[in-house]
C-alpha cells in the first residue's frame, strides 16, 4: 500500500509508512505543542526533512491538514487561556485558510 501521509510504499500490511507513524506518535504525544516545538520533535525522529514537509501538508481523512490540527490547537490553547470555549478542529483551520484569510499564525512572518 502507498502511505497516506508521504506517498511512500507503506508495505501491503500498512496504512502508513515507518516515518510518517513516528511521526503520528510523536505528534499525537505532543498534541498542543506550538508550531515550532513541534517541528523540533519531528526532527528529532530523524525522520528526513522531506517527508516532514510531506506529513504536515497531508489530509488523508480530508478534514485538515497536520498542520491545521496542530493551528487548531494552538488557537484552541489560546482561547481556553482567554476564557472562550469554542472549540476550533483542523476542519475550521482548513475553511479558514482556503478562503484566503488565514494569518499565517503556524508559520513565521516574512520579512
Ligand atoms: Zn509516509
Amino acid at each position: 500500500m502507498t502511505c497516506r501521509y508521504c506517498g511512500e510504499s507503506a508495505g501491503w500490511w500498512r496504512r502508513n509508512c515507518a516515518s510518517c507513524r513516528r511521526l503520528l506518535a510523536a505528534f499525537e504525544e505532543n498534541r498542543g505543542a506550538d508550531f515550532q516545538s513541534m517541528m523540533q520533535i519531528f526532527r528529532a525522529t530523524g525522520v528526513a526533512m522531506e517527508t516532514i514537509e510531506k506529513f504536515l501538508e497531508a489530509d488523508p481523512r480530508g478534514d485538515g491538514s497536520v498542520r491545521d490540527q496542530i493551528a487548531a490547537d494552538m488557537t484552541n490553547d489560546l482561547m481556553r487561556a482567554l476564557g472562550n470555549d469554542t472549540r476550533q478542529t483542523a476542519a475550521d483551520v482548513k475553511r479558514i485558510r482556503e478562503r484566503g484569510n488565514w494569518v499565517n499564525l503556524d508559520r513565521r512572518p516574512t520579512e
